[in-house]
């Protein structure tokens, strides 16, 4: 008796425990907006590149602090910019999949059906995993939809095509009417453990971004990567 009450504990325990580090096939199609938040950590994110104009200035930013962070890339710019774009694994960052060619989806809805945003979606998303593939080896795990767009659709080809997807905890530096203060505090005043932050590959965040880390350091918060924040030491392959 007791020892039938032993095992089913064991069986019990290993069917909760997360082995650290792994990815499991059940995280595919899964939707995340912030991370752990046990730790006083944050995550960054940049949406919509390669983008040559501000890529090597938010490169030398993230490096002089020595911080890895997740880009979102869209396929099209892969593809103009293969040399850019490998750019973010020799630097040691993390790449996800922002669709191919960043179709708006809450335009789609309006004219498309469920069965047409599928097979939009599907190809899309295929796309831009192979133009990552092919620049730079690896096939990636993590997506974010254009314009954070989300729907049963979404999670179920997420799921299909084996990403799991992230929007965010915090950003706005897509408001254009912000000056560089009012876009550093908004940022600084928000953070808390476990968040996950948007940024895009624009000029002001650029210019912004050495100021915005400091800040985010002087809180006493580390700027970890997605797998990281997530749990996920190895997300970014896919085995
Ligand atoms: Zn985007």
């Amino acid at each position: 008796m007791y020892k039938i009450l032993f095992l089913s504990i064991i069986l019990l325990f290993n069917s909760c425990g997360k082995k650290p580090g792994i990815i499991s096939s059940k995280e595919y199609g899964k939707f995340y907006t912030e991370g752990i938040k046990e730790k006083k950590w944050v995550a960054i994110t940049f949406d919509d590149g390669p983008k040559p104009e501000v890529l090597d200035k938010i490169l030398n930013a993230l490096k002089k602090e020595n911080i890895k962070a997740t880009f979102f890339v869209v396929g099209m710019n892969m593809k103009l910019y293969p040399k850019y774009a490998k750019k973010y694994l020799v630097n040691g960052h993390e790449i996800g999949n922002h669709t191919y060619s960043h179709r708006n989806y809450y335009l789609l809805e309006k004219n498309k059906n469920d069965y047409e945003i599928e097979n939009i979606l599907l190809q899309e998303l295929e796309d831009g995993a192979t133009v990552i593939n092919e620049i730079t080896g690896i096939r990636p795990v993590f997506m974010r939809m254009p314009n954070g767009y989300i729907s049963p659709i979404v999670k179920k080809v997420a799921k299909e095509r084996k990403h799991i997807i992230i929007n965010w905890t915090f950003g706005c530096d897509w408001h254009d009417n912000k000056t560089k203060d009012e876009l550093i505090k908004k940022y600084l005043k928000t953070i808390e453990p476990g968040m996950i932050l948007i940024f895009h590959e624009k000029k002001i965040t650029a210019d912004v971004l050495p100021v915005i880390i400091k800040g985010i350091k002087a809180k006493g918060f580390e700027i970890v990567p997605l797998r990281q924040i997530l749990g996920f030491q190895k997300a970014e392959y896919r085995g």
